[in-house]
C-alpha cells in the first residue's frame, strides 16, 4: 500500500476519532496542537504514527536519504557539570581519567583526514576552564586557515554560555566573534529536556532552556544554522517531550535556522541515573515519527546510526527519518561510552549507501548544510560489479 493509500485508509477506516482528526490535519498540511501531540504520544500506535510520519517525509523528501562524511573531535571528556544522564564526563575532581587536548592536538586530528574526502568536523565534549573563548577562537582560525573547505560545526550552548560568560561577551557578540574566526554551524546538543520540572533533576547545573534558545537565536541572526536535540526515554512524561518541541517550533517560527531535528534515546550504562531502564525501539520509533508530525516547520529528522544501531536506524527511515548522519571514523566516545551498541563506531560510504538502498530508500551524501555532494542512487560500487559475475551452479 502507497503512503497515500494507507493514510485514505486511516481516515476513512474506525480510527479513534481524536487520531482520525489528526491524520486529517496532516493531509491537509494543518498545524497540530500541543494537546494533539500529547494525544500522539497517549493513543497513537506504532503502525498508525508510521503511515503519517512516512506521508510526511515522503512529501517533503520522496525516498532520499541523507548521510555525510564526517569526523569528531571531543577535546574533552573533563567536565565543570554533573548531568545525570551523562556517561561521558569525568568531572574536574577525576581529571586523571580524563583527556584535554591543546590547540595543536586537534589539529593534529584535522591533519590525520588532508587526504579524506571529509567535508565536516563535528566538536563537542565537555567543558573545563582552560578550553575558552581564545582557545576556540585560535582553533576555529588555525583550521581554516588550514583547510578551507571543512565545515565547523561546533560546540554547544552548554559550552558557549560558559565561555561567553567568562569572557563577559553577550551572545550575539560572542557568536559574532567565533563566526569570524570560522566557525560555521552549531550542532544540537545540549538541550536535554527543556522543561525545568525535568531539566534540574538531570542537568541542574548547566544553562538553562531559555539560554540555550537564544543562543540558537543569535546565531541564527548572524545567518548561521543550526540543529536541535531532544533526551527522550528517562524521566521525562509525554507531555514534556511535547512542550520541548512546541519551543523549538516556536524558535523555528521566529528564525528560520533550524536545519535538523534529532532525538537522541537515553542510555544508562555507567551514569548517576543507571538504575533507569532504556526505552524500546518500538518508542524510538513512535518517538521519531510524532517529532516528524510535530515539528512541521523542520525539514529533517534525523536518526544517529551510532547512537540506536544500524538496524534501528533503517527501521527509522519508515518513521519520519530522512537522514542517518555520517561516516564517523570512530572518533566519538560519546554514544559507546553510554552504552550504545556501536562500541567502535565507523561506516564507509559504502556501507551506508548499501544500508539505506537495502531498505528501498534513495541514498545522498550531503555536506553540512544539505547541498548534494553525490547522489548515489545509480552508483553501482566496484566489488557489487564483481559479484555479477558469480556462476550460479545448473542443476539440468
Ligand atoms: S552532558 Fe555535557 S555538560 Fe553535562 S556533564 Fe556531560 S559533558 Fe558535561
Amino acid at each position: 500500500m502507497n503512503a497515500n493509500k494507507a493514510l485514505d485508509f486511516l481516515i476513512k477506516s474506525e480510527t479513534d476519532p481524536d487520531l482520525k482528526k489528526i491524520a486529517e490535519k496532516v493531509v491537509a498540511e494543518e498545524r497540530i496542537t500541543v494537546e494533539e501531540g500529547i494525544i500522539l504520544y497517549q493513543k497513537g500506535e506504532l503502525n498508525y504514527l508510521g503511515v503519517l510520519a512516512n506521508y510526511i517525509r515522503e512529501r517533503k523528501h520522496g525516498d532520499r536519504t541523507y548521510f555525510n562524511r564526517n569526523f569528531h573531535i571531543e577535546p574533552t571528556n573533563v567536565c565543570v557539570y554533573d548531568c545525570k544522564f551523562c556517561s561521558y564526563s569525568r568531572m574536574i575532581k577525576q581529571r586523571e581519567e580524563g583527556w584535554e587536548m591543546d590547540v595543536e592536538g586537534m589539529m593534529d586530528v584535522v591533519r590525520r583526514y588532508d587526504d579524506d574526502a571529509v567535508t565536516e568536523v563535528h566538536i563537542t565534549g565537555g567543558v573545563v576552564p582552560k578550553q575558552n573563548l581564545e582557545f576556540y577562537a585560535d582553533f576555529f582560525k588555525k583550521c581554516k586557515a588550514h583547510r578551507p573547505d571543512l565545515h565547523i560545526k561546533a560546540l554547544t550552548p552548554v559550552e558557549y554560555y560558559y565561555i561567553f560568560k567568562k569572557a563577559k561577551l553577550s551572545h550575539f557578540d560572542g557568536m559574532k566573534y567565533l563566526k569570524e574566526c570560522g566557525l560555521d554551524s552549531m550542532p544540537g546538543g545540549g538541550a536535554e529536556i527543556f522543561h525545568p520540572e525535568v531539566r534540574e533533576k538531570i542537568a541542574h547545573d548547566k544553562c538553562t532552556a531559555e539560554q540555550w534558545l537564544d543562543i540558537h537565536e543569535q546565531a541564527h541572526k548572524l545567518g548561521m544554522n543550526t540543529n536541535a536535540t531532544m533526551l527522550y526515554g528517562h524521566i521525562e512524561a509525554y507531555w514534556h517531550r511535547v512542550d520541548h518541541m512546541e519551543r523549538l517550533r516556536q524558535l523555528q517560527d521566529k528564525t528560520g535556522g533550524f536545519q535538523t531535528f534529532i532525538p537522541l534515546k537515553f542510555r544508562n550504562k555507567d551514569n548517576q541515573m543507571s538504575n533507569i531502564p532504556e526505552v524500546s525501539v518500538i518508542e524510538d520509533l513512535r518517538n521519531y515519527a510524532i517529532a516528524r508530525i510535530y515539528l512541521d516547520n523542520f525539514d529533517h529528522i534525523k536518526a544517529y546510526w551510532a547512537m540506536i544501531s544500524r538496524d534501528t536506524a533503517q527501521l527509522s527511515l519508515a518513521y519520519g527519518v530522512n537522514d542517518i548522519d555520517g561516516t564517523l571514523d570512530d572518533t566519538t566516545k560519546i554514544y559507546s561510552m553510554a552504552g550504545a551498541e556501536e562500541q567502535t563506531p565507523a561506516m564507509s560510504t559504502q556501507q551506508l549507501v548499501e544500508l539505506i538502498k537495502n531498505v528501498g530508500r534513495h541514498p545522498i551524501e550531503r555536506d553540512t548544510l544539505y547541498n548534494v555532494v553525490t547522489d548515489y542512487k545509480d552508483v553501482v560500487f566496484d566489488e557489487d560489479k564483481s559479484k555479477r559475475y558469480y556462476a550460479l551452479p545448473v542443476v539440468n
